[in-house]
C-alpha cells in the first residue's frame, strides 16, 4: 500500500519585548539565575498580571501578516498541570478566543505551484521557567531558573495540511522570515526562540480520513525537524506494515541517532482544565486598533520579492536570495538608491559581499562597506573608470581600510586604460614576443586568443580596458 504523510506543525515564537507578559521584569537571556524575577513571575500568591501592550501590538502584526482574522475580544486561559517549573501551577494561555484565527501562508517548492497552508491560530502566552542540572552556577543538585517563567510567546498552529518534510520546512522558513522580518522574534533556534511541535501521521493514498498522529515535540532547527518527520513517517510506515497500530503520543526527537522516541501516550496526558483567567479581562481589540497596525507594517518579503521583479527586473531567483532578510533587502537597496543598476547591484550583494561576510563571519547590519560606497564601486566600473577585475582589488581594500574607491583608485593608480595607443603598443611587444603562437593563431588555433588577452593584460596590471584589448587584439592579429 502507498502512505500519505500528513504534517501539522505548531510553533513558539519568543517575543522581542523588552519586559515580560505579565510583569515588568526583563527577557535578557543568560543572565543569573533568578535575577529577572518579581512576585508575579515568581508565581507568589496573590500577585496580580498586568498584559503587556507591546506582546498584544506583536501578536496583531504577527497575524496580519499571515492572512488571519484578528478577534475582537480574545481571551486569557488557564491551562494547569504540575511541574516544577512553573510555580503557579498554570500557565497562562489562550484557549477559546485566541487572539488570531484563520490565516494562511503559501508555499513554494522549486519547480511547483505555489500551495496554500491553513493557520489556523496564533495566540499569546507566557512561557515557563528553566530546570538547570549539575554545575550550572546554582550548586551541584537541580535548581530551578525563572527567568524564561513569563517572557512571551506566540504560538502559531498549522492545519494539517503539510504532505512532507519539504513543505514542513518551508512553511517553517517562511514563518521564520515573517516574523524575524517584522522584528518581533530574533529567530534564534538555538537558544530556543523559535521552535516547533511536528504533529505527523500517514494514511493510505486517496483516504479523506487522517491517520492517528504523533506529536514530536520542541525541535529546534530546520534540518531536525525534516529528519524527525523522515523518521517519523517511516516509523509509522513500518509499524502500520507489520500488522500494528499507530497510537497518538508525545515523541522526542534525538538529533545524534536521528530517531524519535516515546516521551508520553495519551493515556498519560495532560487534562489541562482550562478555563478563563479571573486575573485578567478580556482582550477587545477595536477595528481602528487593527488597521492602524495594518497600516504600520513593513513591506513583507513575499510583496518586496515581487516589487523587486516587476520594478527592478530582477529575476525569481535573485529576488529570493536578496530578501533573505531585511537587513540584506535593505543594504540592496540603498545600493540601488545611490546607483541605478539593479542587476550589478545585485550581482555584487549576492557575490562578493555575501563572500566577504561568509569569511569573516560578520552579519550584513556591521558590513563594513556600507551600500553607498559599493554603489560609488560600480560606479567606476560603468563609467569605464576601472574594469570589473581591478574592481574586485579595489573592493578588498575598502573592505580592509573603510576608504572611499575613487580615493583607491587614485591613490594606486588603477584607472583603467582606455587609450588605444598605449595598449597597442603593450600588444606589439606581446605579439613580437611570440611569435611561435601568432603564427598558430594564423594558422587557425583561435584559442590561442585567450593567451594573448592573459598575457597583454598582466603586462598592462590590469588596468587595460578588456573590451579594447579585445577589439585591438583582434585587428592586430588578423592584420
Ligand atoms: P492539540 O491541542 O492536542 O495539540 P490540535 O487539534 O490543536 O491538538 O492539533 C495540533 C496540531 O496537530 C495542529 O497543527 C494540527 O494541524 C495537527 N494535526 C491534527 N491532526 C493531525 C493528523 N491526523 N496528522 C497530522 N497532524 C495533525
Ligand atoms: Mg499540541
Ligand atoms: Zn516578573
Amino acid at each position: 500500500m502507498k502512505y500519505q504523510p500528513v504534517i501539522g506543525l505548531e510553533v513558539h515564537v519568543q517575543l522581542l519585548t523588552d519586559t515580560k507578559i505579565f510583569c515588568g521584569c526583563s527577557t535578557t537571556f543568560g543572565s543569573e539565575p533568578n535575577s529577572q524575577t518579581c512576585p508575579v513571575c515568581l508565581g507568589l500568591p496573590g500577585a496580580l498580571p498586568v498584559l503587556n501592550g507591546t506582546v498584544v501590538e506583536y501578536a496583531i502584526k504577527a497575524g496580519l501578516s499571515t492572512n488571519c482574522t484578528i478577534t475582537p475580544r480574545s481571551i486569557f486561559a488557564r491551562k494547569n498541570y504540575f511541574y516544577p517549573d512553573l510555580p503557579k501551577g498554570y500557565q497562562i494561555s489562550q484557549f477559546e478566543d485566541p487572539i488570531c484565527q484563520n490565516g494562511w501562508l503559501d508555499i513554494t517548492l522549486a519547480g511547483q505551484e505555489p500551495k496554500r497552508i491553513g493557520i489556523t491560530r496564533i495566540h499569546m502566552e507566557e512561557d515557563a521557567g528553566k530546570l538547570v542540572h549539575g554545575d550550572s552556577g546554582m550548586g551541584d543538585g537541580s535548581g530551578v531558573d525563572l527567568n524564561r517563567a513569563c517572557t512571551p510567546l506566540l504560538e502559531v498552529v498549522s492545519e494539517p495540511d503539510l504532505r512532507s518534510s519539504d513543505e514542513a520546512v518551508a512553511y517553517l522558513k517562511q514563518l521564520h522570515q515573517i516574523v524575524t522580518w517584522l522584528g518581533i522574534c530574533d529567530g534564534n533556534m538555538e537558544e530556543g526562540s523559535f521552535r516547533c511541535d511536528a504533529n505527523v501521521s500517514v494514511m493510505p493514498v486517496g483516504s479523506k480520513t487522517l491517520g492517528t498522529r504523533a506529536e514530536i515535540k520542541n525541535v529546534n532547527s530546520f534540518k531536525f525537524v525534516k529528519q524527525a518527520i523522515e523518521y517519523e513517517i517511516l516509523r509509522q510506515i513500518d509499524l502500520i506494515e507489520d500488522g500494528g497500530t499507530v497510537v497518538q503520543e508525545t515523541r522526542l526527537f534525538d538529533p545524534n541517532s536521528g530517531k524519535t522516541r516515546s516521551m508520553r501516550s495519551k493515556e498519560e496526558a495532560h487534562d489541562y482544565r482550562y478555563f478563563p483567567d479571573p486575573d485578567l479581562v478580556p482582550l477587545v481589540i477595536s477595528d481602528q486598533w487593527v488597521e492602524r497596525s495594518r497600516s504600520e507594517l513593513p513591506e513583507l518579503p513575499g510583496q518586496r520579492q515581487q516589487r523587486f521583479m516587476t520594478d527592478l527586473g530582477l529575476l525569481p531567483y535573485d529576488a529570493e536570495v536578496l530578501t533573505a532578510s531585511r537587513a540584506l533587502s535593505d543594504y540592496f537597496e540603498a545600493g540601488v538608491a545611490v546607483h541605478d543598476n539593479a542587476k550589478a547591484v545585485a550581482n555584487w550583494v549576492m557575490g562578493e559581499i555575501t563572500r566577504a561576510l561568509n569569511d569573516s563571519g560578520t552579519s550584513i547590519d556591521a558590513c563594513p562597506v556600507p551600500p553607498e560606497r559599493l554603489a560609488e564601486l560600480l560606479k567606476l566600473i560603468d563609467n569605464g573608470t576601472i574594469s570589473g577585475k581591478i574592481a574586485k582589488t579595489v573592493f578588498d581594500e575598502m573592505w580592509k581600510s573603510g576608504k572611499a574607491p575613487l580615493t583607491i583608485v587614485e591613490e594606486q593608480g588603477l584607472v583603467q586604460v582606455s587609450d588605444s595607443g598605449a595598449i597597442e603598443g603593450i600588444i606589439d611587444e606581446i605579439l613580437a614576443a611570440n611569435a611561435g603562437q601568432v603564427e598558430e593563431y594564423r594558422s587557425g588555433k583561435e584559442k590561442v586568443f585567450g593567451f594573448f588577452v592573459g598575457q597583454v593584460m598582466k603586462a598592462s596590471k590590469g588596468k587595460a580596458n578588456p573590451a579594447l584589448v579585445n577589439e585591438l587584439l583582434v585587428s592586430r592579429l588578423k592584420g
